[in-house]
């Protein structure tokens, strides 16, 4: 069977400078695949190339059998896969509820609109008891809320999640990570870059370690998780 996700050979470059030198990986339909790496290690680079931020100098990359790398991005949404951006890619001037339903641009059924975005208010209570307010009122951990909100009312077939935990307290980076847990369990496909690598690797399937460009490390994330080198370098164990 055909991956939902397959990236052959990657390479992104800024100028002369290689971000990205030769990656390939895939992700199954269902899964939830994790990269992990230190800062710099092209992480980011690989997540805005897949969602067509970026487009790739070599390589290609396959969606449901469908090339799109170098595609724009608004079509590479349109097939079904979204991109919950690193930091603070909301529209800060707009009502939280505005930018969710920024997510929602492409469809057309109202009613299964008004229940995602209950849906979304369900996950992240803070998003309904502010609905009105201005999105750049929330502290960072909201937006990085509602910036996965917001990439949840596409629909998804395959949601990109870069550093869902970053700025968050604790107690948020918890929240976050069940939510991840529950839509795995609804089955569906997630691609998440952490910088918290003991979280992403709990519950991802598979994992890819990351460094200056390249992958060094692959496997099912239980495996990462016992991997000595890996608790060294990631995990913060001597
Ligand atoms: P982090 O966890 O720190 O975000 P990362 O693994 O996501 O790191 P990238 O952000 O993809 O890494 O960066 C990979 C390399 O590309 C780095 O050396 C970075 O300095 C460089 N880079 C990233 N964006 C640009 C840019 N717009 N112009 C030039 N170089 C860039």
């Amino acid at each position: 069977m055909m991956a939902l996700l397959e990236i052959d050979d990657l390479h992104v470059a800024y100028g002369k400078v290689e971000a990205v030198k030769g990656v390939s990986f895939s992700v199954e339909a269902g899964q939830v695949v994790t990269l992990i790496g230190t800062n710099g290690a092209g992480k980011t680079s690989t997540m805005r190339t897949l969602s067509g931020l970026l487009k790739p100098a070599a390589g290609q990359v396959l969606f449901d059998g469908e090339r799109i790398d170098g595609r724009p991005a608004h079509e590479i949404v349109a097939l079904g896969l979204a991109h919950s951006p690193e930091g603070r890619r909301i529209f800060p001037r707009m009502t939280i509820e505005e930018n969710l339903l920024l997510g929602a641009y492409l469809r057309r059924d109202g009613d299964g609109i008004d229940k995602d975005v209950a849906r979304a208010y369900d996950m992240f209570p803070v998003l309904g008891e502010r609905r009105g307010q201005a999105a750049g009122t929330l502290s960072g951990g909201e937006q990085q809320m509602l910036a996965m909100g917001r990439a949840l009312m596409s629909r998804p077939r395959l949601l990109l999640l870069d550093e869902p935990s970053m700025g968050l307290s604790p107690i948020m980076t918890r929240q976050v990570m069940t939510t991840v847990a529950e839509l795995r369990r609804e089955g569906m496909t997630i691609l998440i870059v952490e910088q918290n690598a003991l979280a992403a690797l709990a519950l991802a399937d598979h994992g890819h370690v990351m460094e200056t460009g390249r992958l060094v490390l692959s496997g099912p994330a239980s495996e990462l998780l016992h991997d000595e080198e890996v608790r060294k370098a990631y995990l913060g164990e001597d």
